[in-house]
């Protein structure tokens, strides 16, 4: 239904909590709480059926970056419909949108990489990676290089493999996770782990937990390092700048493969088409899926760096892997329509050196509202600790008590007030908008935050 005007939204409230199983929800809670349904989006705002207007800071689930109702990308994906919906890229066939966007995607992403291997979604992309660096040690004639070390409080998807990866415990503990081989050391928070240190030697302090890691089990067993650029569903963690090249030099003495998870960070969202051209690492693989299309059609996938990619060539023999819709065609056209807007608008760019620094200057003078303990952006994205009381530093800010889900109830008002932030575990806010925000959408969001704020102190 397109119209929302004939929509009633009681009823289809009803239907969806009698019928549909939502993602990450508590189903004891399914008939006490409504939903509310969005109908349509234009740019960075969305309405929904009730005829709310809303600014999205969000993207969605970090992905609009182009933003929404782009009609070009419609007709993109209408012309292929209607030429090919859909073949797949399996038993030596191929088909013109996933050879052209492979070549594009080649075009714009570091040097390393001449490959792409797709998949439908970003989870997919991180299973593909675990069974690609194993198959790629096995080639290697280094079998044992099994273990993935990755990070606590990562997310890098719900599949198995994808959930392994992460590090949230309450995935882990169900169906059996992690799977074997996948390991995690802490993550880099500068407010977790950082008290009495500067930024700089906490950095250098949360990156040796890899070395000794690597120690411990044995370089030889290690088959890579993975990690998001900045952590964005635990909480928009951003590392302090020596932990990523601290990162790189160790992987490189160990001869670890170097795995970045760009599905949020990646396609200009840090003001560089991937995240870590701006931390300046060099990895062996991205994976990238949400921003690839700005979500407006499923896609997702990894780009594949030469160091792997001349090894399977000269060895040969088959990679056991791929989906139906590895390269569905309808996704190839709407990620060529997508980057095609971020290349002609220079959004990338814009994020880089106009808007990226307006938004993190007016995100980051957030802290000085009573409510707000800290507050760090870094291009599109950022992340705020809601304190009942400041302290001296960051570190002596004293938290809510737990139970009274201060997050999920700022994050309610705040969308009384006409934006969408994400509530994470501890408090923590958290925004990430399409790329596209103009100056004075930048200064609405931050008065809307702002008027959300104050109704919850
Ligand atoms: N990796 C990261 C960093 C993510 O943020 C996400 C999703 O939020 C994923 C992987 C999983 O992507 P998908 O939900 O498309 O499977």
């Amino acid at each position: 239904m397109n119209n929302h005007e004939k929509i009633d939204t009681q009823c289809m409230q009803e239907t969806d909590a009698a019928h549909h199983l939502h993602p990450f929800a508590d189903y004891r809670l399914k008939k006490e709480q409504t939903s509310r349904i969005m109908v349509r989006g234009e740019g960075a705002y969305l309405w929904d059926s009730e005829g709310n207007r809303l600014l999205d800071g969000m993207a969605g689930l970090w992905c609009t970056n182009v933003g929404y109702g782009r009609k070009s990308i419609a007709d993109a994906v209408h012309g292929q419909m209607v030429q090919l919906p859909f073949y797949n890229t399996f038993f030596h066939t191929t088909h013109i949108p996933a050879i052209e966007l492979a070549a594009k995607l080649v075009e714009i992403s570091p040097p390393q990489f001449n490959h792409v291997f797709f998949a439908g979604s970003g989870s997919e992309g991180n299973d593909t990676v675990v069974r690609l660096v194993r198959h790629y040690w096995s080639k290697k004639g280094n079998p044992e290089r099994q273990v993935i070390i990755s990070r606590n409080n990562a997310y890098h998807g719900s599949t198995m493999a994808g959930a392994s990866l992460g590090g949230w415990q309450s995935m882990h503990s169900q169906g059996g996770l992690p799977l074997p081989g996948i390991i995690h050391i802490g993550q880099p928070s500068y407010l977790e782990g950082g008290k009495g240190k500067t930024q700089e030697e906490f950095g250098l302090e949360a990156a040796s937990w890899l070395e000794q890691k690597i120690l411990d089990i044995g370089a030889e067993n290690v088959a890579a390092f993975i990690g998001e650029p900045v952590q964005g569903a635990g909480g928009v963690i951003v590392p302090p700048v020596t932990y990523w090249p601290e990162i790189q030099r160790i992987c490189d003495k160990y001869g670890i493969l170097l795995i970045a998870d760009e599905v949020i960070c990646g396609f200009g969202r840090l003001g560089y088409w991937f995240g870590s051209e701006y931390f300046g690492i060099r990895p062996d693989l991205i994976t990238f899926a949400k921003g690839v299309t700005s979500g407006y059609v499923p896609l997702g996938g990894v780009l594949v760096g030469d160091r792997i990619v001349s090894t399977l060539m000269e060895k040969g023999g088959e990679f056991n892997h791929g989906f139906t819709y590895s390269g569905h065609p309808i996704g190839c056209v709407a990620a060529l329509e997508n980057i095609r807007i971020l290349e002609d608008e220079k959004i990338v760019e814009r994020v880089h050196s106009d808007t990226g620094p307006y938004l993190q200057k007016k995100f980051e003078a957030l802290a000085a509202h009573p409510l707000v303990g800290n507050a760090e952006a870094i291009g599109f994205l950022g992340g705020m600790n809601l304190v009942r009381q400041k302290g001296a530093t960051i570190h002596d800010n004293v938290p809510f008590d737990a139970a009274l889900q201060i997050g999920p109830t700022c994050r309610a008002h705040m969308i009384d007030c006409g934006v969408i932030m994400r509530a994470v575990a501890g408090d923590r806010l958290v925004m990430s908008p399409p790329l596209t925000l103009t100056h004075a959408e930048i200064d609405e969001m931050i008065k809307l935050i702002i008027l959300g704020l104050d109704k919850t102190v």
